[in-house]
């Protein structure tokens, strides 16, 4: 201990406060453990401040815009201004609720709260060094640690991350001026939601993919949906087109990139959202001095129990790899502290389910018929057009589709993939059909509420068994 230091001592020290480390700060809290949660920056992590919560309300806000303005069709003749900077102060403000309800949650559930950078020193202690100068720190003797360090933007060679030209997507979700070009590289999860956005807003968008199509690892048909209509919206797609570099020009960066045939392509914009992917934040809490070793992708390894290759220290969300998803994330946590307290929990999920947030959304769960045949199954499938769903069309949205997957002989439901209006909500019906082991026969079976979106859920199951009364049965 250095001279001026405290001391303090903890049976569950976490570190970082985002999804996986405050889900793991409560459940313990629950369980009755001595919590102690220390977040470097701000409660809520990536997903409360700069990721899934602010990005939603950007995507809201603009496809608000958007529909107001394209509601001719329903004799509505609307024009929307926007103020980017009062847009961002709401969301600013969302952001602020629910950080505060993370920091109350985490009191009243009998967390101690460090604000500050915490760095293992040997395998019982940590020190926070808390943040500006001359703030001091303290030591954290601890029984077991849970690391949920989270992650952040990869940067990629040529374009070093300067808040003006080149944005984070924690920059883009903060602009206080529209921009009138942007440049999106990568097309995946960031770049497709921001990119829809933007687009609404009304800013020349083009995203520039290494790939040869949006959201790699999704199926061609679903991709085709979201593709469609995001050139719909005036998205310009430059695929197979690596970003290369950048440079100032007069009317912006000027953003180069390298095609298929080797040649040179130019795209100019006044400002380029980087967003090639995110890499675990292993790195900063010293990891190395309780013995843990990030392997060569920055992961923390663990197992079904959160554990990792040191007794006593977890590794929960982002920093343990993929799925780097804040649902994810929440489970583990809640995996970890159960573990910790002496529960007999695993990491045992049948299907985890994930969503983006595009136009229209994609919600995925569990196997597609290609993997279950892979894994054994004899699968059977039922789809259901969102064109034949009365409540999409009043919608005014009626691109998309619900394809279930099931196993022909029994009837277990494997797997889902939805193109539709909510499909990040309509997926949850499916998710707990494969934790439940239903069948077709359940779904297909259960009334659902007319007029909805999840009626089309249920016709995808019925045309599965050729029963369905609103699609033409296979
Ligand atoms: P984080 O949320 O990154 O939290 C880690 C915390 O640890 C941070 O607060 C950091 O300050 C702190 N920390 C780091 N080092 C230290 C240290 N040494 N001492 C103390 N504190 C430290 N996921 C979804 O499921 N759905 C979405 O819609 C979605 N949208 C997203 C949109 C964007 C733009 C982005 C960037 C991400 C999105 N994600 C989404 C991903 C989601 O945000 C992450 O998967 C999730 O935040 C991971 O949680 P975590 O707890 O592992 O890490
Ligand atoms: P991503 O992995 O989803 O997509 C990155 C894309 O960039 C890929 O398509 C890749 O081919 C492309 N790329 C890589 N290098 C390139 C280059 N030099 N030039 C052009 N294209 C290039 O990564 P992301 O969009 O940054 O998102 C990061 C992570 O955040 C996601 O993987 C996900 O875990 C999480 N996230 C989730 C959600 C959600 O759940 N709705 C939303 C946003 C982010």
């Amino acid at each position: 201990m250095v001279v001026g230091d405290i001391s303090t001592g903890t049976e569950l020290l976490v570190i970082g406060g985002g999804p996986g480390g405050y889900a793991a700060a409560i459940r313990g809290g629950q369980l009755g453990l001595d919590v102690t949660l220390v977040e470097a920056d701000a409660y809520g992590g990536t997903c409360l401040n700069e990721g899934c919560i602010p990005s939603k309300a950007l995507i809201h806000a603009s496809s608000l815009v958007h529909d107001v303005e394209h509601a001719e069709s329903m004799g509505i003749d609307a024009h929307a201004d926007v103020d980017l900077q009062q847009l961002v102060g709401w969301k600013d403000g969302i952001v602020d609720r629910l950080t505060g309800g993370v920091e109350k949650l985490c009191t009243a559930n009998g967390v101690n709260l460090i604000e500050g950078r915490a760095e293992f020193v040997n395998e019982h202690t940590a020190r926070v060094a808390h943040g500006g100068e001359g703030q001091g720190s303290e030591s954290v003797e601890f029984e077991h640690a849970i690391v949920a360090t989270g992650s952040r933007p990869i940067e990629i060679p040529g374009f070093e991350f300067d808040d003006r030209r080149i944005l984070t997507s924690s920059d883009a979700l903060s602009l206080e001026t529209l921009p009138e070009s942007l440049c999106v590289v990568g097309g995946g999860y960031i770049g497709m939601e921001l990119s829809t956005a933007f687009a609404k807003l009304g800013a020349d968008v083009t995203v520039v993919e290494a790939l040869d199509d949006i959201l790699p690892s999704y199926d061609d048909d679903v991709t085709r949906v979201v593709r469609g209509r995001a050139e719909e919206l005036g998205i310009e797609f430059r695929f197979g087109e690596p970003a290369q570099g950048w440079t100032e020009a007069d009317d912006g960066a000027r953003v180069t990139t390298e095609t298929e045939d080797g040649e040179t392509n130019t795209h100019t914009a006044e400002r380029v959202l980087v967003a090639v992917g995110r890499e675990p934040a292993a790195d900063t809490c010293n990891v190395e001095a309780v013995g843990l070793e990030p392997n060569q992708d920055g992961v923390l390894e663990t197992d079904d129990a959160t554990q990792t290759a040191v007794e006593g220290v977890h590794a929960v969300g982002d920093v343990a790899g993929e799925p780097m998803l804040a649902h994810t994330a929440y489970r583990e946590g809640h995996v970890a502290a159960e573990v910790v307290a002496g529960e007999p929990a695993r990491l045992d999920q049948q299907a985890i389910p994930a969503a983006v947030f595009t136009d229209p959304e994609i919600g995925t769960v569990g196997l597609d018929a290609e993997t279950a045949e892979a894994e054994g199954f004899d699968p059977v499938v039922g789809e259901m057009p969102m064109q034949s769903s009365g409540r999409a069309l009043t919608l005014g949205s009626e691109t998309g589709f619900v394809r279930i997957v099931a196993d022909a002989e029994a009837g277990f439901v494997l797997g889902a993939r939805i193109v539709a209006p909510n499909a990040s909500e309509l997926i949850a019906e499916v998710g707990l059909a494969i934790e439940m082991g239903a069948r077709l026969g359940d779904i297909a079976g259960t009334i659902h509420t007319h007029p909805t979106l999840s009626e089309a859920v249920a016709e995808a199951a019925a045309n599965a068994q050729g029963a369905a009364l609103h699609t033409l049965n296979r």
